[in-house]
């Protein structure tokens, strides 16, 4: 969409990507003025989540120039328009992956507004912005507007730095987790140890399960066992992958990169489940008989809808789970992706968006 003319806007400032590059430079932006039910954020913290890394990049294909990436947010209100409601200047909030959808289809009446069928939720960035035209600005900058709807309530004795990542991380690894009733007598296996791998493991454990990391890194296979997992396998010790085999309930497969799915559905019981919440940009192949054989369930997941992400976040709190982080500059934001992409970061880049100011 081309932006529209109006009159009052909000300014910003953060870092965009300009091309597939995908590196991140200084760059002003205005926001819409707030509406009646939106609330203007300034913006404490924001996660890296591997997502940013993909679309700043357009390795799904369809990024839109410039990229402001960051959908896991937190924040205070600085203002709220006139029929805002749940919230007031002063409160401590967050806003994930969606700033909007239709409310109208039967996905966002059911609280599934991630499947919103109005051509999906509005994203909180690379998405088209219905007011004011352009596209939405994520959170790697000093403020957002955001209807109220699509914000979520932080308590301010929290971590906040450390909770930031909850917005993302958190609400796609306890989603498949709970559907798939990960808890006492079942074997989770976690497959990637970064940040989503690492909240995983941490709300796997708490909901009683036996945890079992599949890293590719040795490095990290102590982290694993503080982190809460029983164990901890290195993919590609053959004698371990078979010491496994048939022995998962479920997977939840976090991988960003390419990666042999059948190795991986080989280590299921009869009747397991294997979760991707990961999402490379190849095509992964399977085998039939890799599913066939043991009957086994090969599905997908990702966040959940906004009264699903405020269920983890109280849960979380009520639990004391956070993310363990790196907090950066975001001077250093071009750094850490490289990092990422080596998979050397323990466990989410935070960037401390006071660096902005
Ligand atoms: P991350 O911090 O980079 O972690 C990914 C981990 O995957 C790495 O640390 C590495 O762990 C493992 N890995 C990387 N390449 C691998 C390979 N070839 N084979 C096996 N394991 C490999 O990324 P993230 O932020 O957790 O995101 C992970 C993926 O989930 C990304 O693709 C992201 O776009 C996607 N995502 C999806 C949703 C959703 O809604 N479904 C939401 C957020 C993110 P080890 O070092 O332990 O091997
Ligand atoms: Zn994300
Ligand atoms: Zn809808």
């Amino acid at each position: 969409m081309e932006p529209k003319s109006t009159d009052a806007r909000i300014q910003s400032k953060g870092y965009a990507a300009k091309d597939a590059k995908g590196v991140l430079v200084p760059f002003k932006f205005e926001r819409r003025e707030l509406g009646p039910k939106d609330v203007l954020i300034d913006i404490l913290y924001c996660g890296i989540c591997h997502s940013d890394i993909h679309t700043a990049r357009s390795e799904w294909g369809r990024s839109s120039y410039p990229v402001v990436p960051g959908h896991e947010i937190v924040g205070k209100v600085a203002r709220a328009g006139a029929s805002a409601k749940r919230f007031k200047v002063g409160d401590t909030v967050g806003v994930g992956c969606m700033v909007d959808s239709c409310r109208k289809c039967d996905s966002c009446k059911s609280d599934a507004e991630y499947d919103c069928k109005e051509g999906g939720p509005v994203w909180t960035y690379n998405s088209d912005e219905k007011h004011i035209g352009g596209k939405t600005y994520g959170g790697y900058s000093n403020n957002i507007v955001v209807d109220e709807s699509f914000v979520l309530r932080i308590s301010p004795k929290a971590d906040l730095a450390a909770t930031a990542p909850l917005l993302c991380a958190g609400t796609t690894t306890y989603t498949p987790l709970k559907y798939w009733k990960a808890g006492p007598g079942q074997r989770v296996g976690v497959l990637g140890l970064g940040g989503l791998g690492h909240i995983a493991v941490k709300l796997a454990h708490s909901f009683g399960a036996e945890v079992i990391v599949l890293t590719t890194s040795s490095n990290k296979v102590e982290d694993a066992l503080r982190l809460g997992a029983d164990r901890a396998v290195v993919i590609g010790d053959e004698k371990m992958m078979q010491k496994y085999s048939r022995s998962f309930d479920l997977i939840i497969d976090t991988a960003s990169a390419r990666h042999d799915l059948n190795a991986f559905l080989r280590l299921l019981k009869r009747n397991g489940k294997m979760v991707l919440v990961g999402l490379p940009s190849t095509a992964l192949e399977v085998q039939p008989f890799s599913l066939v054989s043991g009957h086994h369930v090969l599905a997908g997941s990702g966040l959940d809808g906004i009264n699903g992400t405020q269920e983890m976040l109280d849960y979380c709190a009520e639990h004391g789970i956070v993310s363990d982080i790196e907090l950066i500059p975001i001077q250093k934001v071009n750094e850490a992706y490289e990092r990422i992409i080596k998979g050397d970061v323990k466990y989410r880049f935070v960037i401390d968006i006071s660096s902005l100011r």
